[in-house]
This record gives structure tokens, C-alpha cells and sequence, in this order.
């Protein structure tokens, strides 16, 4: 029996779903094996669209499409809690097992805190996370960097700190993520600063990381971080749907010490991209100058997992005036009142502003600010934000 706390490589036992599976298998295993014995009523996972740079959410109560959803899209970076609370009610009449990085898990937190899901019918099966690539600079990437047209990109993987491609015609070919990054490609910028690599705020924390010898590149790491992960993986393993092993003591080191790296490559990115935007009176010029280009679309408000007011206070036509574009600078200054202690650099307010601006960047480096201050860390429990001990209004509800 598996109880919270173990260490264990596992895979599918199914052959499909081993070959299938990005390292053997143990996710797909685990969420249809959850589904099949009801412990849930439904799996979100992410899919495949298009091609392998549009991941897709997925919504699956049959459990023989689990299989279709088993390998990992590094270009997906979408995030799954807000559309939990969005569309699913926030989990509220469902059971529902959820694949999830580092970001989704710490999103999920803070939107449980504010009452916007409900954790108790949510599974949250964890992927480690060394980061994600913005699709669309995945494309302008291949075609500059790898020189491949990305129409003919049929498989991609993050191996050995590389980014490797696979094209329809069998091309391969891997280029180091540190040369990419110095081109100004690779990882997200939220993703060079983000230091939630095992996402141990999820019931189960699943990768590749530490898995060596024989079972290298054939089974997942799952670190078991709560009782409803133990759940899972004695329910799959006692119904044969999972092999697992106690996991090798040097590939535990290993782990640590590949995380410990990615810490200080973290703090590395952090001290370069914060020192961009100067300091004091410089990084506020910085800032009014880059969004002075807004066009008020409200992708930033609209995809944070911080934001979940249902009519925002930026369109009540007070601080901020109806009709102005670009708007004032109060239409920055209230969104970054209201999510200043609770931004999880989740990076959608960057990537999604069709102006490019680097709203991300700012949110995380004030947060990092107020969290020196009040020793508030957002996403890694339950625990109230600061801004959060103010009374909300009534029409914060979801
Ligand atoms: P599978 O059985 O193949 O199942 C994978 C599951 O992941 C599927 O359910 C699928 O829906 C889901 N999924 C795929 N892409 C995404 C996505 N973008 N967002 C949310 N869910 C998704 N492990 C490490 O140890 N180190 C890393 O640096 C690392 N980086 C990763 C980066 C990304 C963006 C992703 C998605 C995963 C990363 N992993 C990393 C985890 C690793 O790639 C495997 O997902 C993990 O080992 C589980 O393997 P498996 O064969 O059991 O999974
Ligand atoms: Fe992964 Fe962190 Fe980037 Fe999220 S922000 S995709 S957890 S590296
Ligand atoms: Fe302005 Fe960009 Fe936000 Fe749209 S996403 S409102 S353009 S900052
Ligand atoms: Fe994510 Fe931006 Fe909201 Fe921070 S402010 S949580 S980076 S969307």
C-alpha cells in the first residue's frame, strides 16, 4: 500500500500506454485507472491539438480516451485552475482529476483560498515543470533557430537541457535551452524566474528527474505529497493498471540536486530580467512607459488566477473612465493593488496581451517586494494573502 510521503518510479502496465506515456506511462495509468474505479467523475488533462504547438484542454468522462491525452506538450501554457472556476463551476457538483505544473498548482491555491474551487472534489496530479516555451515563439524559434519549418514539426522534448524536434520526414534535431534563451527564444521569462519545479502542493508530483539505471526514460518519478495521492496509486496498482518501485537513493540525489540547480538558475534570470527595469522612480517610468501602449482588452485581468471579480472594478467607469484608449495608468495601478501579494508569475497577463507588455515581469517583482515585507509566499498553501484580510464586496463571489 502507498502512503503519503513515498518516493516510487512507476509505469503503465498496459504496453500502449507505456509506449505512449512521455516516461513510461504512470499519469495516463493513474487518471484512467481513476476514472475506471470512480474515484473521480471526470479527468482534465491537455491534448494535442492542431499540431504540437496548441495544446488543448480536455474534458473526459470515457476512460478509453484517456490514452489519447499521454505525452507532455512543452508548448502548453495554458492555465487549468481558472478554467475549472470558469466552466466547471469550480469543481463544485464533480469529482475531477487534474493534470497540472507548478503554475496551475499554485493558481488552484489561491483561487481555493477566495472560494472560487473546490480542492476537496479536485485531484491534482503535479508535473514537474522545468518550464514551458509561448507557442508562438516556439514556431518563430524552429524557423530561425533550427532552421524547419514548424508546419513539419510532428513530436518535440525537452531532454539533457536540450530542445529537440522531430519532423515528419524523421529530422532530429536538439539545440541546448541556454543557447536558445541567449537568442532571446526557449522557456517563457516567468519560466526562467519560476522556482516551483516539483510541484509539491499537488497530491502526486510527477517527471523525469532522478529516474536512472534500467527504468531511465521508461518510468516517472511520483513523489506521493498527500493521502488522496496515496489513493490514486494504491487504487491503480491494486486494480493492475501500475508497477511501481521504492525509487534509487542516487537518483534521489540526483533529483535534489537538479532542483537545487534550477533554484539558483531561477534566482540568476530573476536578479538579470528584474534589474531591466531599474529601480525606484526609474522602474516606475519603465513601467508607465510600457503600458502606455495598452489597448484596454482585459486579457490580463481576465486570464489571472488572482482576478475573479465578475465585473471588474476597471469598467465601473471609476477610478478609471469608460471609452479612454490607451487608459489612464489607474487602469494598472487597480489591477496591481488587488493581486500585488498573490501574483504566482503564472505568466498569462504577459503572454496574452496582444501589446506585449510585460505585465508578468512587473506583478512578480512587486510580489517578491511585498513577500520580503509581510513573509506572504503566494500559491504554496492555504494560507490568506495579505490584501485578502480586507473585507471583499459582495460581488466577488463566483
Ligand atoms: P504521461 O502518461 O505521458 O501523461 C502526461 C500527462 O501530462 C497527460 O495527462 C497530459 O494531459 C498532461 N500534459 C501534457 N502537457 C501538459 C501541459 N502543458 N500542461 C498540463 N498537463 C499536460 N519532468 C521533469 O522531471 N523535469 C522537467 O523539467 C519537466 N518539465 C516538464 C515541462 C512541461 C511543460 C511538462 C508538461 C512536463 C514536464 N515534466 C518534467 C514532466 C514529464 O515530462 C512527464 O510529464 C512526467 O514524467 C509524467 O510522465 P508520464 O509518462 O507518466 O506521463
Ligand atoms: Fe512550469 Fe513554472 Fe513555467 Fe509554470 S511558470 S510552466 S510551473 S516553469
Ligand atoms: Fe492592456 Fe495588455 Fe492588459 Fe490588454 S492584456 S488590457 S493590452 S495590458
Ligand atoms: Fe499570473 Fe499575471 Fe496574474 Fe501574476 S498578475 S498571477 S503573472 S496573470
Amino acid at each position: 500500500m502507498t502512503i503519503k510521503g513515498d518516493l516510487l518510479y512507476a509505469s503503465a502496465s498496459d504496453s500502449g500506454i507505456l509506449k505512449k506515456g512521455e516516461c513510461g506511462g504512470a499519469v495516463t495509468a493513474i487518471l484512467k485507472n481513476a476514472l475506471e474505479s470512480g474515484i473521480v467523475d471526470a479527468v482534465l488533462a491537455v491534448k494535442k491539438g492542431y499540431d504540437v504547438f496548441d495544446a488543448s484542454p480536455v474534458l473526459i468522462t470515457n476512460p478509453e480516451d484517456i490514452a489519447d491525452t499521454a505525452g507532455s506538450l512543452h508548448c502548453g501554457t495554458l492555465l487549468i485552475p481558472k478554467l475549472i472556476k470558469k466552466y466547471l463551476d469550480g469543481a463544485e457538483g464533480m469529482k475531477i482529476a487534474v493534470t497540472m505544473k507548478g503554475c496551475d498548482a499554485k493558481a488552484m491555491y489561491e483561487l481555493a483560498k477566495r472560494g472560487q474551487v473546490n480542492l476537496d472534489n479536485i485531484y491534482m496530479v503535479g508535473l514537474n515543470c522545468g518550464g514551458s516555451v509561448s507557442p508562438m515563439v516556439g514556431r518563430d524559434m524552429i524557423t530561425e533557430v533550427f532552421e524547419i519549418d514548424p508546419d513539419t514539426v510532428v513530436k518535440e522534448e525537452i531532454d539533457k537541457g536540450q530542445f529537440i524536434v522531430e519532423t515528419s520526414d524523421g529530422q532530429h534535431k536538439g539545440i541546448s535551452i541556454d543557447d536558445l534563451e541567449d537568442e532571446g527564444f526557449g522557456r517563457r521569462d516567468n519560466c526562467q524566474r519560476c522556482k516551483t519545479k516539483i510541484p509539491r502542493q499537488c497530491d502526486l508530483a510527477c517527471g523525469n528527474w532522478g529516474v536512472i539505471g534500467e527504468s531511465a526514460g521508461k518510468a516517472t518519478f511520483v513523489e506521493v505529497c498527500s493521502d488522496k495521492g496515496a489513493e490514486l496509486v494504491t487504487s491503480a496498482e491494486s486494480n493492475g493498471a501500475l508497477k511501481t518501485e521504492q525509487a534509487n537513493e542516487k537518483g534521489l540525489m540526483i533529483r535534489s540536486k537538479i532542483e537545487g540547480a534550477m533554484f539558483k538558475l531561477a534566482d540568476k534570470r530573476r536578479e538579470e530580467q528584474f534589474a531591466k527595469m531599474g529601480s525606484g522612480k526609474d522602474r516606475l517610468d519603465f513601467i508607465m512607459k510600457e503600458t502606455s501602449r495598452c489597448i484596454k482588452c482585459y486579457q490580463c485581468i481576465e486570464n489571472c488566477p488572482v482576478c475573479y471579480c465578475i465585473e471588474c472594478s476597471s469598467n465601473e467607469g471609476h477610478p478609471v473612465p469608460k471609452g479612454q484608449i490607451p487608459p489612464p495608468f489607474t487602469f494598472h495601478v487597480n489591477r496591481y493593488s488587488q493581486i500585488a501579494d498573490s501574483c504566482i508569475n503564472c505568466g498569462q497577463c504577459q503572454e496574452l496581451c496582444p501589446m506585449d507588455i510585460p505585465n508578468s515581469l512587473y506583478m512578480h517583482a512587486v510580489q517578491i517586494e511585498m513577500e520580503d515585507m509581510f513573509g506572504y509566499e503566494p500559491g504554496v498553501n492555504l494560507d490568506l494573502p495579505v490584501i485578502a484580510l480586507a473585507e471583499e464586496p459582495a460581488k466577488c463571489s463566483k
